[in-house]
């Protein structure tokens, strides 16, 4: 079976539909590009994802508020952010077949698909645009959000003084964002309406560049605690040419994808620029008073800034394992969609009725799975390639003696156990 990156994707992208993880979105009306839609088992990753990102910024920190900010927001925000100017791509035509690039990804002056002649450069702004109220005109233009950012920054004060905190905190959000991607792919890579799960963390100008030492730790941390592998994680450095106007210093968190090393997260010293840009824009002051040392001034902000889709692509790609015998996601336990399956060997002998009582006792705080059809071989191989890290199967023993045995995804294991201490063996087992 040739390896090649392209095969490799391939086959994770028909996976992924074969197991109910992610579909081609509208695929009946024969698919629309760059939009995908997360199945059964995609949902439950995706949510995972989010708890545990949700839970190491918010619960597990006393310095941190969530927000829920709309996507549809007063359309001065994106001048202030300066995205109606410059959140832009420079776009080249092809004559001949119409195909469109990015003016930084052609080398040369023709077209690298059918050497066809190109058209010059224009810019191109990346933003989706819609109309709100029934007049479709200049006035009523707003925009999809491009990212959740901007929604933290113009509800700083509003937070700030609802939950009574003092810098430095956080804010954290979850949401969507558009953007009218010119080259998306790489299946769930870069795709045009996506999620993003972002930290927008509030300082005192002059603590900035420690704090944005912390939160590079903290957020490659994570990514390891998901169960990356280690060696497929590392940072790159923004050199002056790549930095965003609006940052004094930039990081991306990289993983190394069949496609080449790219971004999962960026994490940004944004200095004051946000804040002021909305405090000279909007004409409202967004400075921070400090009472214990009677200083005023606008903070700095370091944000994290990571892709949901991504990073669940990115779990896909590292937990994906071709074996001789099987193909199997060794995805972490804290993220499996499915936690554990139950089996009986045979339909018959009592042996359904006590996995099935099994089944509905664990499912209330376990997601469980009962599955009785076809042999027991191939319900582990379908566990497997679901990425569920535990297997229980109720058999002749059990009738005799209440012991199941407890199969381990990975190592392919079993070992036996009894029915009463099933729940306590998988909650350890999962870190539930
Ligand atoms: P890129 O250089 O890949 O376009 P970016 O530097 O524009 O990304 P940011 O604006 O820093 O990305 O966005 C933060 C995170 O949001 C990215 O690290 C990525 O995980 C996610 N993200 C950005 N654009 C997309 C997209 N089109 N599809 C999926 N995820 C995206």
């Amino acid at each position: 079976m040739a390896k090649s990156a392209n095969n490799i994707m391939d086959r994770l992208v028909s996976l992924c539909k074969r197991r109910g993880f992610i579909f081609q979105s509208s695929e009946i009306y024969g698919g629309i590009n760059s939009c995908w839609d997360y199945g059964p088992l995609g949902v439950e990753l995706k949510n995972n994802i989010k708890k545990s990102w949700w839970k190491s910024m918010v619960y597990e920190r006393d310095d941190i508020e969530g927000l829920d900010a709309s996507i549809l927001m007063h359309p001065m925000i994106w001048k202030a952010s300066g995205h109606v100017e410059g959140f832009t791509d420079p776009l080249i035509d092809c004559k001949k077949c119409k195909n469109r690039f990015k003016a930084t990804d052609i080398e040369g002056d023709k077209c690298p698909i059918c050497g066809g002649e190109l058209t010059e450069a224009r810019q191109f702004n990346l933003m989706f645009k819609t109309f709100m109220g029934p007049v479709e005109d200049e006035a009523s233009i707003v925009y999809l959000r491009p990212e959740t950012a901007q929604g933290i920054y113009v509800n700083f004060q509003n937070v700030l003084n609802s939950s009574r905190r003092k810098i430095p905190f956080g804010i954290a959000q979850i949401g969507k964002a558009f953007r009218n991607e010119i080259t998306p792919g790489n299946f769930i890579f870069r795709t045009r309406e996506f999620e993003q799960m972002e930290m927008q963390y509030f300082v005192k100008p002059g603590t900035d560049e420690e704090w944005f030492e912390k939160w590079k730790q903290e957020r490659i941390d994570w990514y390891l605690r998901l169960g990356l592998k280690k060696e497929k994680l590392k940072f790159h450095k923004h050199g002056k040419d790549e930095l965003p106007h609006y940052a004094k210093d930039a990081y991306d968190i990289q993983y190394e994808f069949p496609f080449g090393w790219q971004e999962l997260e960026g994490i940004h010293n944004r200095t004051d620029y946000d804040l002021s840009r909305h405090q000279k824009f909007s004409g409202k002051n967004i400075q921070y008073f400090d009472e214990s040392t009677k200083e005023k001034y606008t903070p700095y902000i370091i944000e994290t800034s990571a892709g949901c889709d991504r990073t669940l692509l990115t779990c896909l790609v590292d937990a994906y394992n071709e074996e001789e015998e099987r193909v199997v996601l060794k995805l972490s336990p804290i993220i499996a969609p499915l936690k554990v399956g139950v089996f009986p060997l045979v339909k018959r002998d009592g042996m359904p009725e006590v996995a099935s009582k099994i089944y509905n006792y664990i499912r209330k705080n376990i997601k469980t799975f009962y599955d009785d059809s076809g042999s027991i071989g191939r319900r582990y191989r379908r566990l497997d390639e679901a990425g569920t890290p535990f297997a229980i199967t109720v058999d002749t023993e059990t009738i005799k003696n209440n012991t199941v045995t407890l199969r381990e995804r990975d190592s392919m294991k079993q070992i036996r156990i009894s029915i009463d201490k099933i729940e306590e063996v998988l909650k350890e087992k999962i870190n539930v």
